[in-house]
């Protein structure tokens, strides 16, 4: 049974509970942080397969997380979350390593299929992360 673990990264309370609210109905593991700071905290401590982060925050904005992340972390799933995602070239938030971006306001099945999608995808990476073997 693969692990239904998400983390979620918003600096905006209203959006980050919201998500935590619809997750954790859709009977998710979620947990919530505020930052990419915070979100890296968290991931020192705990393994999650799919990450959606907000794009604007404060001091590390969600391309710069991303980027960190995939300096060690190919496999986690990552996706952005953003009212903005039109200020960024999808091209560019392919190339730093989103797996996926999606707009808010979002719509719940929007949301739904691109997380069963990347728990499909992140089974895939670590099936064959553990055939190398
Ligand atoms: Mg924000």
């Amino acid at each position: 049974m693969m692990e239904k673990r998400i983390l979620v990264v918003d600096d905006e309370d209203f959006h980050r509970e919201l998500m935590q609210k619809l997750l954790l109905k859709l009977g998710y593991d979620v947990a919530i942080v505020d930052s990419a700071e915070a979100a890296f905290s968290h991931l020192a401590k705990e393994k999650v397969s799919i990450i959606i982060t907000d794009l604007i925050m404060l001091e590390m904005d969600g391309v710069e997380f991303c980027r960190k992340i995939r300096e060690t972390d190919n496999k986690t799933i990552v996706i952005a979350l953003s009212g903005h995602t039109d200020l960024y070239d999808v091209d560019k938030l392919k190339e730093v390593g989103f797996d996926n971006h999606l707009t808010k306001p979002f719509k719940i099945e929007v949301i739904k299929e691109a997380i069963q999608e990347g728990f499909e995808e992140f089974r895939r990476r670590t099936e064959i992360q553990n055939n190398s073997f």
